[in-house]
């Protein structure tokens, strides 16, 4: 099986379902029974597979695992709540008081906020860097960073980094190259081709089929050498290269609970079968509107890396397969006038979402961001006249419509 989306409606359960079903039942239960106290004493050991609870793992959770490492090439994967749960854990498990984040200073606002406003307290710093700028990033990187964390495509400003030139740098500082891949699932290319030792992603997202649940995974790619992470140097000592994945089953993820719920699993493999059509279909919707809005006088600038005006529209192609995701972000002259136009849009939905199967429009500085002052959602590249559009997979004319009537009453 080599093509992305037969392996997504074909791959196999590690264990065939004792009925044949062809979906993966949904496992809606939370203990599983043991034969023995000593089957169970080895469970907890971690020396004999199985399943105990179901918050720390589910067959069900654990097939939509399966298959999410098998769309990566990812050597494994623990599913989670929601993207932020997954951002939390990942985040915990390598980082703590003392140790530093290097961190794209273009980032979700939330993930910012976790990062600034909710671990800052407790010891843990984020040094904040422009991904395009190698120089600051090398010079934070400096003794004391535990990863380098930055976005495929950061949210709603749409900068593309060079991530082979950042794994080469993580590289030589000895601390993992991690990226949140939400927005570019692995459809025509691979993370791991890029240098990328560990995706967190929201599957709430693309993969959930159209915003049919909340999730979150963490991929281990199985680049890394877990010795070199002070949080995980215990863990290798115990179990190698899987140290960081144990380190999550085992503590991190288990004690924090964000667990995925089986019926979520089930509705997000689901979404993995059609994963590759709608990546297609948004893109090209993404493109086709993109195109539109540039060529608007009211419209002061648009973001997309699929535009040849984008500044890194060559690295953009040449890392993620000829696609360039769902979102796009363009510039109107002031708040007022994204008010003005979201207001009149009839068919594109005023909602906090992305990589929904409907368009979806927001204006970041008023709510995502709104928790940082003007000069911070500046510096994030959030500036007051900027909108947020998260391409579905409808026909692209009736978007294109849809704007271009709101535009005429700016
Ligand atoms: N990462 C990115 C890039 C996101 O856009 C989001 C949410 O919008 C998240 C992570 C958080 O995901 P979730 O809402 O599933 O917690």
């Amino acid at each position: 099986m080599s093509g992305f989306s037969t392996l997504m409606i074909h791959g196999r359960p590690n264990l065939p379902d004792a009925h044949g079903a062809l979906r993966m039942p949904i496992y809606d239960n939370v203990a599983f029974e043991f034969g023995s106290s000593r089957d169970i004493q080895l469970a907890f050991e971690g020396r004999k597979p199985a399943h105990s609870y179901t918050r720390i793992s589910n067959p069900t959770v654990e097939f939509l695992e399966q298959r999410l490492a098998a769309a990566s090439g990812a050597m494994g994967c623990v599913a989670t709540a929601s993207g932020m749960a997954a951002i939390s854990a990942l985040v915990l498990a390598l980082g703590g008081a003392g140790s530093r984040v290097v961190a794209s200073r273009y980032l979700f606002g939330n993930t910012a906020s976790l990062l600034e406003g909710t671990l800052k307290p407790w010891g843990l710093e984020t040094a904040w860097v422009d991904m395009g700028d190698l120089a600051a990033v090398e010079a934070a990187l400096k003794p004391g960073a535990c990863m380098l964390f930055l976005e495929s495509i950061s949210n709603p400003q749409q900068q593309v980094a060079d991530l082979k030139a950042l794994s080469g740098l993580a590289q030589a500082a000895g601390v993992p190259l991690v990226v949140d891949t939400t927005v570019t699932p692995p459809v025509g290319y691979k993370p791991k081709d890029l240098g990328v030792d560990v995706e967190v992603l929201s599957t709430t997202k693309f993969i959930s089929g159209g915003a049919t649940s909340m999730g979150g995974a963490i991929l281990d790619l199985g680049s890394f050498d877990w010795k070199q992470s002070p949080k995980l140097a215990p863990w290798a000592a115990q179990a190698g290269p899987l140290a960081l994945l144990a380190a999550l089953r085992r503590e991190v993820h288990r004690n924090l609970g964000g667990c995925l719920s089986p019926h979520n699993a089930s509705l997000q493999a689901l979404g993995l079968e059609t994963l590759e059509l709608r990546v297609r279909a948004a893109a090209a919707n993404a493109l086709a509107v993109a195109r539109f809005l540039e060529g608007q006088p009211k419209v002061l600038g648009v973001n997309y890396p699929g535009l040849e005006s984008h500044p890194q529209h060559g690295l953009a192609r040449a890392q993620f397969g000829g696609l360039f995701g769902g979102i796009l972000s363009f510039s109107l002259a002031d708040r007022p006038a994204c008010y003005r136009l979201m207001d009149q849009l009839a068919l594109i939905r005023r909602a906090t979402n992305i990589n929904d199967n409907k368009t979806l429009i927001i204006h970041p500085a008023s709510t995502i961001f709104s928790e940082f002052p003007p000069l911070a959602r500046q510096q994030q590249g959030v500036p007051e006249g900027l909108l947020r559009l998260s391409l579905g997979i409808e026909n692209a004319p009736d978007l294109v419509d849809d704007l271009a009537q709101a535009l005429e009453v700016l």
